[in-house]
């Protein structure tokens, strides 16, 4: 069967192998336009362009499941922002009805956090990681450019509340672009608002893949340099470097690589450890055609689709 809103699996730097489920395959749609996004620039938007139906999702999600290896983790995400998906809670529902002993995970951007109907769905899900660049409005409009009337007033109380309810895993994702939200200032501020959190672990991490915007990864000892401040405040932050542990030599088809390569770059570390001998061969001839083809950053090579 070939997948529409399916992509992967990918190795996730944290959560091992990642089935990722895409709801929004049409077009990126996203409240916020990071500097730093690896599916492009695009308007920001709080509507999910043609969302598809829960039902569509989950037949294909039961065919994986059911003809290929368990992945570690359900990834939950979006060609753009999830929670702005209108059929979250009744999909969520559904997939902790078939998942077995696999975990939920949502990546979200944090602007829907403060709506309590939001704060109930993510509460049904094993992991989230809810992102949070800056805590100063100046800062945070640089790096994140959000849609006019998402401000981050609104999104430090959603965090504050939400950490109060949830049972599961909550996981704070840092990402640093370097001049804009790399100052120890800033990230004082972040580690300040997190020490009444308590979140699980805290990724702190910085650009490594394509961005949308011509910017610039932090250095690694900048990175350390700021893990310092979270520590101060006896946070448990993580660095976050690429990790590969062992190879589950995925079966992909043209379309699942194409599809894939849409929609998040994978590096050429990424192929060899993932993809079956075959699926490497197929990569290959779509290099040759044209349909893919490689990119540099930051002293990485990355496959991307065109
Ligand atoms: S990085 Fe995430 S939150 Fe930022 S624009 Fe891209 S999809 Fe939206």
């Amino acid at each position: 069967m070939a997948y529409r809103y399916l992509f992967g699996p990918v190795y996730s730097r944290r959560f091992g192998v990642s089935l990722g489920v895409d709801l929004s395959p049409d077009k990126k749609s996203c409240n916020f336009d990071c500097l730093y996004c690896e599916l492009g620039a695009a308007k920001p938007t709080d509507k999910i362009k043609n969302p598809p139906p829960p039902e569509d999702i989950l037949t294909e999600l039961k065919d994986f499941l059911a003809s290929n290896k368990k992945p570690d983790v359900i990834t939950i995400t979006a060609n753009g922002e999830p929670t702005l998906y209108p059929y979250l809670d009744r999909l969520i529902d559904e997939i902790n009805k078939i998942k077995g002993d696999t975990k939920t995970l949502i990546l979200t951007n944090s602007s829907t956090i403060d709506d309590k109907k939001v704060q109930q769905t993510l509460q049904k899900f094993d992991y989230v990681k809810l992102s949070l660049d800056a805590i100063s409005p100046d800062v945070f409009k640089k790096v994140d450019r959000p849609l006019n009337g998402v401000d981050i007033s609104s999104i430090l109380n959603g965090i504050e509340e939400f950490s109060k309810i949830y049972r599961g895993k909550l996981l704070i994702e840092v990402l640093v672009v370097r001049f804009v939200n790399d100052s120890l200032e800033e990230m004082e501020k972040i580690a300040q608002f997190l020490s009444g959190i308590k979140p699980y672990r805290i990724d702190l991490g910085t650009v490594d893949r394509p961005p949308a915007y011509r910017v610039f990864p932090a250095d690694d000892e900048t990175l350390y340099e700021l893990a310092r401040v979270f520590e101060k405040y006896d946070l448990p932050v993580n660095v976050v470097e690429r990790k590969y542990q062992y190879t589950p030599d995925f079966d992909l088809t043209e379309e699942d690589i194409l599809n894939t390569l849409k929609k998040r770059p994978l590096t050429e570390e990424d192929v060899e450890t993932l993809f079956s001998f075959r699926s490497k061969m197929i990569l290959q001839k779509l290099e040759k055609e044209g349909k893919i083809k490689k990119k540099k950053l930051n002293g990485k090579n990355f496959f991307v689709g065109v």
